[in-house]
């Protein structure tokens, strides 16, 4: 069974239009790298685009954000262009800027409305635990008691969110409701058309995480017409570790001005005349706070140019859902009857990017696949996360870690490894 899967997977790396791009990254010869929902690695291209803002900085000192090619002071602008296709919005709603946690504050401060009588904010029991952090304590700034005024979603098993429980919770007393694009565990993919529909027929506006789904999953936020959106440039991005994210903010919002202003929010022009009266720019633009953070938004500059190179997000998701088949398949075919579960919706339009592989064992698992050189990583309480990045994992790849895998578990090897320690690395 197993020399048929790695035939398969020979065949379909032969035929993959997206091979070439696998030169461009840093992968180490016999690693089999599938943590690119956590941390994409490096390409080449992201390396060259920071070493000539380097250089750029050496030569030019302060004249950079003029003279520098292109000028530092529009990088954050340009950069929301090439992001476009990726979010499914134009430019203008685009903001390149900050982090996950730091952006959701900003759109909160942006549209949130402690004095309207519906004041409840929603969110879910599965989010990443910053987007909580961020929305509780964006409830006490605001004077308003969590306790009551945060109300997540529960699940039903644990791993996954159910549309209609989601829409059950959206209740007049919800202002904003706060959702991932896709689960960081799980990998579940939520519907954010009709998701999006039935908060706007409730009088909700609604926002999305999309730290796990840009670059794995096309959107199109604008059509959508969701209210918000923000994301990290470091996972299926590879722009880097606290590469500068992004944020998406509809332009029926525009006129609001930002909840948290800075001076590079400024309209360009108006900018550097230091006055204290604050004129923002145009879009989305105007949430941005102060200087960009250059050096880490260089590698996104290079990392983006491999995507568009690669036509964009739609083979990427092809091959990323391609990928993710194959990967299913071999651990059906490989593992059977070893107390694994994969807890990724199997269905295409619900899975993202990443395939969760349950095992009680799950934390001993990863110790040991990392000891044999293959990188996953591990979700509390049990859960194994494999990424095949479709820009530098290849089909056989997918095979070879399940073929690792499995003679670990035929071997006992993880049992060497300490048991059930949360640390997540
Ligand atoms: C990765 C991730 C974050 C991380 O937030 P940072 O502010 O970038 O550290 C937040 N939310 C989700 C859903 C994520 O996947």
């Amino acid at each position: 069974m197993a020399d048929l899967l790695f035939e398969k997977a020979a065949s379909l790396d032969r035929t993959d239009p997206l091979a070439r791009f696998r030169a461009e990254f840093h992968s180490k010869p016999g690693e089999i790298y599938l943590d690119g929902n956590s941390l994409g690695l490096l390409s080449r291209r992201a390396e060259a685009t920071v070493q000539h803002l380097l250089t750029e900085w050496r030569a030019l000192g302060i004249n950079g954000w003029t003279d520098g090619q292109p000028p530092w002071i529009g990088l954050a602008d340009e950069i929301a262009q090439v992001l476009g296709p990726l979010i499914g919005a134009q430019a203008d709603q685009i903001c390149v800027t900050g982090s996950t946690t730091a952006n959701l504050h900003q759109l909160l401060a942006t549209l949130f409305d402690p004095t309207d009588k519906r004041r409840i904010i929603l969110g879910d029991a599965l989010n990443f635990s910053s987007d909580a952090h961020a929305i509780t304590s964006h409830l006490r700034l605001r004077g308003l008691d969590p306790d009551t005024h945060y109300r997540e979603v529960k699940s039903r098993d644990g791993r996954t969110l159910n549309d209609d429980d989601i829409i059950a919770a959206m209740t007049p007393d919800v202002q904003l409701a706060v959702l991932p694009a896709v689960l960081f565990t799980s990998g579940q993919l939520l519907e954010i058309g009709r998701l999006t529909r039935e908060a706007h027929a409730r009088g909700v506006l609604i926002g999305w995480d999309c730290s796990h789904s840009i670059g794995a999953v096309p959107h199109a936020l604008e059509a959508a017409g969701a209210d918000f959106a923000f994301w990290c440039s470091y996972k299926y991005l590879n722009a880097g570790p606290g590469a500068v994210g992004g944020l998406f903010l509809h332009r029926r919002h525009h006129s609001r001005g930002p909840g948290m202003a800075g001076w590079w929010g400024v309209k360009p022009e108006r900018r550097f005349s230091m006055s204290h009266q604050h004129e923002p720019a145009n879009g989305a633009a105007a949430l941005q706070i102060g200087t960009p953070h250059l050096l880490s938004l260089a590698p996104l500059r290079g990392s983006l140019e491999i995507i568009t190179e690669a036509g964009g997000i739609a083979p990427l998701r092809t091959k990323s859902l391609a990928l993710t088949s194959f990967l299913m398949e071999a651990i059906d075919e490989l593992l059977p009857n070893q107390g694994f579960t994969i807890v990724t919706p199997r269905e295409e339009v619900r899975r993202g990017g990443h395939v969760a592989l349950a095992h009680p064992g799950a934390w001993q698992i990863c110790q040991a696949l990392k000891s044999v050189r293959v990188i996953p990583d591990f979700r509390p309480p049990d859960v194994i996360r494999l990424a095949p990045a479709p820009l530098y994992n290849t089909f056989t790849d997918c095979i070879e870690a399940v073929r690792r895998l499995r003679k670990l578990v035929d071997t006992d090897a993880h049992r060497a490894f300490p048991p059930g320690r949360e640390i997540v690395t």
